[in-house]
């Protein structure tokens, strides 16, 4: 059970929210604006069968905050042996006949509901647990990562009753149907960019569908998908529907990769690491596998776009949430006439970007997640060897936490590592073209195909390059436009299979062909 002081929902400050036995997490005083941790937890544990539980290993590892570089506190670790007692315990809750095989599809939407308004009610504290974990600053973490959650939660929990399939007019004396039904056991590995939001993604449709879960979040980032836990416990879906394993990816994420008692897994990731899953599951028992991996996302810029409107977009798309999205648009294309102009403009932007503590609400980019500094630091040490025009940044800002100043290049050249491989950091790479046939050929010339962009006021323009991108989005005079209601995947390295929108729910269920023969003869 969660126990919630009267001031839970007091707004950002005064926030005191005590978290019972079953999540001993407990936030105790106001976000500091020095990003020092307001937190104090003891240790976490693993959530399997509604219960909290120690790890089979007797193993715990820590978690950062990245804008100071302390422990937060340490978790229970998951693997192998904690895997095989979560399929368990999910494959007993998904066996013909039990409570959640039985329960009204509108009944799971209703729970699904219920753990909506629950991650409603304790938005802000969510959020701040968020913001510390992960370095997203505070308010567009409540205001995006908290609200894409809940609408996650509900546009599922409101398909649940609505899962049907088909009668078909089959040749012969026959009647035929379709039926929608869950997969069963489903795996999900999440990445650290996200935390909140790829924890509904995946739990909303698999749940909505019937299915039972076992959820990896990134080790860098467990706490809010913990918390989350004890509020499905709280909104009262049955033992073994739910299992939260934090851990490791090569033990835990492996072993779900690799189970026989497994019938799904769902990643997201890097495209490295999605290779590793499909071969595993490949290998184990050909598991239904879905992908959403990196990006290089190309943003095309004619030169009679809204030229303050581009820059503004251009700029949020590549540093929203300091450059750490699949979506990232980091291959600015440019046409030649404003190429000088949009540069000009877009270092000043970048050179106006507020970097600090999460909890500063004037702050616009926080630090990157722990270890990853180091590696976009050596992507940017590649760009300028590589010969690129570093225009601004390029360097670790501060002396705690792990921070990046926003950098820009320009003279950047299709075949630079800068330009080809995920940088996962706040750097932009802008380069020139001439012509739209040029432009769409370097666009697509890419082993990733998540998501594209157009900037023009010519519609002529705009349907030509949004139907040639080999991307699973396109967006037209707007960036990370994205929403539940739409489906999102990727093409070629990008991924398999959609997630949200309608779409998803395939990706959650087996259709199963039913024919009856019909033996009344004179009918
Ligand atoms: P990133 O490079 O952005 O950290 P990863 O793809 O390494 O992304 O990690 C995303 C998720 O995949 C994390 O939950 C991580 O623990 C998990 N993971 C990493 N390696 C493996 C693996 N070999 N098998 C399964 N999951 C893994």
């Amino acid at each position: 059970m969660v126990e919630h002081s009267p001031e839970s929902n007091a707004g950002h400050t005064g926030i005191s929210v005590q978290i019972s036995r079953d999540s001993p997490i407990s936030l105790t005083q106001e976000p500091s604006h020095d990003g020092l941790q307001p937190l104090s937890c003891s240790q976490h544990g693993i959530f399997i069968n509604n219960e909290w539980q120690d790890s089979v290993s007797g193993k715990v590892f820590s978690v950062y905050n990245p804008a100071t570089g302390e422990q937060i506190c340490e978790v229970q670790e998951a693997d192998k042996a904690d895997v095989d007692k979560a399929v368990q315990a999910a494959r007993l809750a998904f066996s013909l006949g039990s409570v959640w095989r039985r329960m009204d599809a509108s009944e799971r939407g209703r729970l699904l509901a219920k753990l909506a308004d629950l991650v409603e009610r304790d938005s802000i504290y969510l959020a701040t647990i968020e913001s510390l974990n992960s370095g997203k600053p505070f308010l567009p973490t409540l205001f995006v990562d908290l609200q894409a959650t809940i609408k996650t939660l509900r546009y599922f929990a409101g398909y649940a009753d609505k899962i049907h399939g088909a009668s078909i007019p089959m040749d012969g004396e026959y009647l035929t149907f379709t039926r929608h039904e869950p997969i069963g056991v489903c795996g999900q590995i999440i990445p650290w960019n996200f935390p909140l939001m790829m924890t509904a993604w995946k739990l909303g449709p698999a749940l909505s569908c019937g299915n039972t879960v076992l959820l990896k979040p990134a080790e860098e980032t467990p706490l809010t998908c913990l918390y989350i836990a004890a509020l499905v416990k709280e909104a009262g879906f049955p033992p073994g529907v739910v299992n939260i394993l934090p851990g490791f990816g090569p033990t835990a994420g492996a072993a779900i990769a690799s189970h026989m008692d497994i019938d799904k897994v769902a990643f997201t990731g890097s495209t490295e690491v999605g290779k590793l899953i499909q071969e595993a599951a490949g290998k184990s028992n050909l598991k239904r596998v879905t992908l959403e991996l990196g990006g290089k996302n190309p943003n095309i810029i004619f030169a009679d776009a809204d030229m303050d409107l581009a820059v503004e977009q251009a700029h949020q798309g590549v540093f929203f949430n300091a450059g750490q999205c699949c979506t990232a648009g980091s291959r600015i294309y440019v046409e030649e006439p404003i190429y000088d102009e949009f540069v000009r403009r877009s270092v000043e932007r970048a050179k106006r970007r507020i970097v600090g503590s999460p909890f500063d609400p004037t702050t616009e980019q926080g630090p990157q997640v722990r270890q990853h500094q180091t590696r976009v630091l050596e992507f940017i040490q590649t760009g300028i060897s590589e010969g690129a025009k570093l225009e601004c940044g390029g360097k670790a800002l501060g002396l705690k936490g792990f921070f990046i100043e926003p950098t820009v290049f320009s003279s950047v050249r299709d075949d630079m590592i800068i330009a080809k491989e995920e940088i996962f950091g706040p750097v932009q790479q802008i380069m020139k073209f001439k012509t739209i046939e040029e432009v769409i050929e370097r666009a697509n010339n890419s082993d990733y195909g998540l998501v594209a962009a157009v900037f023009t006021n010519n519609i002529n323009k705009a349907m030509t390059v949004s139907t040639a991108m080999q991307a699973g989005t396109v967006w037209i005079n707007c960036f990370n436009a994205l929403s539940t209601q739409c489906p999102f995947g990727g093409y070629k390295m990008s991924g398999n299979g959609r997630e949200l929108g309608e779409s998803c729910l395939r990706e959650y269920t087996e259709e199963k062909t039913i024919t009856m023969k019909m033996v009344n003869k004179n009918s």
